[in-house]
């Protein structure tokens, strides 16, 4: 028989890497030619718990054989468990829950729910920002001209150097109904932004009424190490939103608020069809329940700390970041040391600075594996 290559049917949006995986269990992926990869990168930021934890899978599997989908029409206990969970997770007072499916459509709804409450009309975001790829989250992205591809843009944007506490002061007036950032830049690199900053844009917002808002779609749900950013930094923001890794790698992600903006949204405000589904509450409450009882979050400072003082050999010469949201710089292109750590049998990602490598491993990760990457990064 001859084989006829065939032309893929996915549109060409992706610049992919050649490992094809086909299975996975915990920190390892495994190809059908024999491979397997340790896997630093965890899909983007999803497989929190690695690959098909066994508790996840058991959760799906019996949610599904219970109760498939409902829709937000009708309650849920399902729902109300994740809800009350993801609250309890949360820095206190953030306790009204928006289910959606994605972190774009989480900051979204949060830009609605300020816009609404303020009646104001401006957004400020941070330089390096990511918030997601639809009309209003790309808007707030540092950098999205190459690829924003809408004829205009929703709302008017003011960004604010990093870190920059007098600009800060500058920007934020009386037409700002939010400030919006993650305390911790994923696709910049794994920046953590200073305690100072953020102190300041927690003072200045209460003081202006403007409407303070992390997004935590990255570095939330126990990457940092704590729960959310806010706890590390012990700040509580009006709106968290979150999203990657909050169901295990089925789609998920919430909008969290404070009671006075709760106050704002009436039925019929915000709306979604799969938010809330009772696959992604099951799973939502089971990703929680698993950080808890296997005690992880104190694993990720550990390790983290393990890994920036000792990951600077071969090509890093500094590691930055928070948790396992880790940014390590290159003194060669950071492609180069990423194909390298391939040919090791190790997955990385890379980050908008073309020196950086990311890494963003899942939260079950162990010493053997950072001794392994260590290995391999001193052998580049
Ligand atoms: N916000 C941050 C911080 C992100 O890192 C991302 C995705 O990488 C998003 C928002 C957008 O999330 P999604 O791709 O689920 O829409």
């Amino acid at each position: 028989m001859v084989l006829i290559p065939m032309k893929s049917a996915l549109l060409s949006a992706f610049k992919q890497i050649d490992v094809e995986p086909s299975r996975g269990e915990g920190m390892w992926l495994f190809t059908e030619d024999g491979d397997r990869y340790l896997d630093f990168y965890g899909g983007h930021a999803v497989a929190l718990l690695g690959n098909c934890h066994p508790r996840l899978t058991k959760v799906l599997s019996n949610q599904a054989h219970t109760l498939f989908f409902q829709t937000n029409l009708v309650p849920l206990a399902i729902r109300e468990r994740a809800a009350q969970r993801l609250a309890s997770f949360a820095p206190q007072g953030l306790a009204n829950v928006f289910f959606v499916n994605s972190g774009a459509e989480a900051n979204e709804n949060a830009l609605r729910v300020s816009f609404r409450a303020t009646g104001r009309k401006k957004v400020a975001a941070v330089a390096g920002a990511f918030h997601g790829r639809t009309a209003a989250a790309a808007t707030i992205t540092a950098g999205h001209e190459k690829w924003y591809g809408f004829p205009q843009k929703p709302f008017e944007v003011d960004f604010i150097p990093f870190d920059d506490i007098n600009e800060l002061n500058n920007i934020l007036n009386s037409d700002t109904a939010a400030l919006i950032f993650e305390p911790v830049q994923g696709v910049a690199g794994a920046r953590a932004m200073s305690q100072e900053f953020i102190n300041a844009a927690r003072k200045i917002t209460s003081e202006r009424g403007i409407v303070l808002i992390f997004d935590e779609v990255q570095c939330g749900l126990g990457r940092t190490g704590w729960p959310f950013a806010a706890q590390a930094y012990g700040v509580t923001p009006d709106i968290i939103t979150t999203a990657k890794g909050i169901a295990g790698g089925f789609p998920a992600g919430a909008m969290l608020c404070n009671d006075e903006l709760a106050k704002t949204v009436t039925p019929g405000a915000l709306g979604t069809t799969f938010g809330g589904g009772p696959l992604a509450c099951a799973l939502i409450e089971a990703v929680i329940d698993t950080i808890e009882e296997l005690n992880l979050l104190p694993n990720v400072r550990r390790l983290s700390e393990r890994i920036k003082n000792e990951a600077v050999v071969g090509p890093i010469t500094k590691v930055q970041g928070m948790g396992f949201l880790l940014g390590l710089h290159t003194n060669i292109p950071a492609a180069e040391v990423l194909t390298a750590l391939r040919s090791k049998k190790i997955l990385a990602g890379g980050a908008a600075d073309p020196n950086i490598v990311r890494l963003l491993p899942p939260l079950i990760l162990e010493d053997a594996h950072v001794d392994a990457l260590i290995a391999a990064l001193t052998d580049i």
